[in-house]
């Protein structure tokens, strides 16, 4: 079974506010754009004509890569409050 199929089979419950959120001004700045490249959910991405990233949190896996992985400490993270977020099947 591939990645992307697997990911399909995760049931998400979004939390009322963003568990993440990009720091403009940083980002603004940051060429590196590594979030757009890690996560394995595909959702950062580049807002069109602008210097800002976006991140769709309701189908986040939690698995902490964007932050990680971010050169510039551009992103506030948290965990969902509880029963909100990812729930992971395994198959
Ligand atoms: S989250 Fe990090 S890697 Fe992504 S645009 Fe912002 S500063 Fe750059
Ligand atoms: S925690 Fe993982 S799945 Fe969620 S936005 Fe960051 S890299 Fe993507």
């Amino acid at each position: 079974m591939r990645v992307d199929e697997k990911i399909a089979l995760d049931a998400f419950k979004p939390d009322e506010a963003p568990h993440i959120k990009p720091r403009l001004e940083v980002c603004k700045a940051c060429r590196d754009r590594v979030c757009v490249r890690v996560c394995p959910g595909g959702l950062w991405t580049v807002v069109e004509g602008t210097d800002e990233v976006r991140v769709e949190c309701s189908g986040c896996l939690e698995c902490g890569s964007c932050v990680t992985c971010c050169p510039n400490g551009g992103i506030d993270w948290a965990q969902p409050r509880g029963g909100c977020g990812v729930r992971y099947r395994c198959g």
